[in-house]
């Protein structure tokens, strides 16, 4: 990051000044940036352009102004050297793997992380000969056991999704440093607003930039976090191949930076409040969320994360039937798998999101027929209540 006078500076001032260069026009607002391509003064500064030995914009495959600056905000927010911005989060897993993995590799991921990527990892990067072991989240001895000479990569997120497990980010940094291999952390329930895994030694923090980044569910988008060393390669990737993030969607990332941590304690108070409400209900069997103290992961959320985040799941006693009885009562909570919004969202994982898992691997990894998920947004406390409410009267 070029802005000196912010070297010390404090996460909201980042969020809210990192990155910002001014036309000549002197705008307060960052602009948006929509040109694909970029003139240059005289032959011998595109030729100086096109062999990198000038600095400055080519094409927008490689760099845009307007993408620029959603880059340094959210390295600035990681505490990282250098940021990657991407298409989508998919698009920013792909292309790390793409640029740090080669055929004969081998990656160590969490059971729990969001099932795209297992797909990634297991359908298409297992076709160029990279292979996948996964392992319990929370099982430091697994990590440990499934590390082979070939591993590279260990990849998790955290808290996981949707029952909110909690993994130790300096362990398994640790666990990675032995085995040479680079630890990936995918931030995208916390943020860096609640959690800078690379301050805790991961090597490179994935953000699918759709969730709270923007936080209002109006566009894809994804970012990698990490050293120089580690971003260029990735960096390098994106302009070759092409899943580079557009002006408009990293313009409405960067707008959505200046409200992150205002946006996340509030989803967390709200959310924390939520489990407490359903942890008090006896229509609930049980509640997965960190914030609770009964919670396995509390003490080490604490720890490790400023607030315990959005995202909370449940189990009512009955069935599937229970469930969906439950999530197609309540009237302000929408229907969607999708989270990080401003809007509160209900989902019954089993048959959504985790649907593709056998009966075993659901039963194993505790996404039982009675489970629903709610991604907590922001509107009003009591009105939430009041829509669970509907969903329990929905119960009897
Ligand atoms: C949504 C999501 C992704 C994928 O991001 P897209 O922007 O949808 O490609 C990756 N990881 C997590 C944790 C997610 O929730």
């Amino acid at each position: 990051m070029s802005d000196d006078f912010l070297e010390d500076a404090g996460l909201d001032t980042l969020a809210i000044r990192a990155g910002i260069r001014r036309t000549h026009e002197g705008e307060h607002c960052e602009p948006i940036f929509t040109t694909s391509s970029y003139v240059f003064s005289s032959a011998a500064e595109a030729a100086a352009r096109f062999a990198g030995n000038s600095p400055g914009n080519v094409y927008s495959r490689y760099t845009n102004p307007s993408v620029r600056v959603f880059q340094d905000r959210i390295a600035a927010l990681e505490g990282g050297e250098a940021a990657v911005a991407t298409a989508s989060g998919m698009a920013a897993i792909l292309s790390t793997c793409m640029a740090h993995l080669q055929s004969g590799d081998h990656i160590v991921c969490s059971r729990s992380v969001f099932g795209t990527t297992t797909v990634l990892f297991t359908r298409y990067m297992e076709k160029f000969g990279v292979n996948v072991s996964l392992v319990p989240l929370t099982d430091l001895a697994a990590w440990r056991s499934a590390i082979r000479p070939t591993t590279k990569l260990m990849f998790l997120e955290t808290p996981s999704n949707p029952l909110c497990d909690i993994a130790d980010i300096a362990a398994l940094a640790q666990i990675a440093r032995e085995s040479g291999s680079l630890l990936v952390v995918d931030n995208c329930f916390c943020t860096p607003a609640l959690q800078r895994p690379l301050a805790m030694g991961a090597d490179l923090v994935i953000h699918s930039a759709t969730k709270y980044l923007d936080g209002q569910g109006r566009c894809l988008g994804g970012a990698v976090v990490g050293r120089f060393d580690l971003i260029d390669p990735i960096l390098g990737f994106v302009r070759t191949c092409g899943p580079s993030m557009s002006p408009f969607n990293a313009w409405i990332f960067t707008k959505g930076l200046e409200t992150l941590r205002l946006r996340m304690d509030a989803h967390s108070a709200n959310a924390l409040a939520l489990a407490h409400y359903l942890d008090g209900r006896e229509e609930v069997e049980k509640v997965f969320y960190a914030g609770l103290s009964d919670h396995p992961g509390h003490e080490l959320a604490r720890k490790q994360q400023r607030a315990f985040g959005g995202v909370l799941s449940f189990r009512v006693k009955g069935d599937k039937s229970a469930a969906w009885r439950f999530i197609d009562a309540v009237k302000i909570m929408s229907l969607t798998a999708n989270l990080g919004d401003t809007k509160t969202t209900i989902v019954h994982p089993a048959t959504t999101t985790h649907g593709r898992l056998s009966a075993e691997e659901k039963q194993a990894s505790g996404i039982t027929e009675n489970l629903i998920r709610v991604a907590v947004g922001l509107e009003d406390l009591d009105d939430l209540m009041k829509d669970l409410q509907r969903g329990f009267a929905a119960l009897g």
